[in-house]
């Protein structure tokens, strides 16, 4: 049994996201499943770092999966491997495996299934979005400065001006 600290440490050490896939809690509308790395049925334990926070689909598919001594169908353990050491993410949203592990894991967890490509592409083109929006929002900020110090300018101007006037009176004053 899990105890619902350790779920929980699991929970936030994975970013309440699916270690494999990358889909988050607020994606699905939910807590995801706890996966044994190693499964129970075949020695694993409850420690934590047998644990894997993981979606519905992605447990689904990997199963009871273990490998034991094929070593080209090993499967990516995200908790003693980074994902950038197997895969890379193309434009298209598809996964690209650069390991043996990397194709193996990619066939056996569907990480090329079609919604989880949309969801890359959605996800991609919501950063973007964001890193437009935050430069525009420099922009505006930029500009509203350079408009204060325009108005602080003029400002300025117009005294000077005034100051002039008054000169010109006193000076014309003065000849008459
Ligand atoms: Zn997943």
């Amino acid at each position: 049994m899990i105890s619902d600290e350790i779920r929980e440490k699991v929970r936030n050490r994975a970013g309440f996201a699916c270690e494999y896939c990358r889909v988050t809690e607020t994606d699905t509308g939910g807590m995801l499943t706890i996966d044994h790395f190693q499964p129970k049925t075949k020695g694993g334990s409850d420690n934590s770092d047998n644990l894997i926070y993981c979606c519905t689909r992605c447990n689904q598919y990997k199963l009871d999966y273990w490998q034991v001594r094929n070593i080209d169908m090993a499967l990516w353990n995200p908790r003693h491997k980074p994902f950038s050491e197997h895969f890379i993410v193309l434009d298209d949203g598809m996964l690209y495996p650069l390991t043996q592990t990397g194709i193996f894991t990619i066939q056996r967890l569907r990480l090329n299934r079609h919604p989880l490509v949309a969801y890359r592409l959605r996800k991609r083109h919501q950063l973007e979005e964001e890193r437009l929006l935050s430069h525009y929002r420099n922009l505006v900020q930029l500009l509203e400065k350079a408009n204060t110090h325009l108005l602080r300018l003029t400002k300025e101007q117009q005294e000077l001006l005034k100051e002039q006037q008054c000169l010109l009176r006193l000076f014309f004053n003065q000849r008459k």
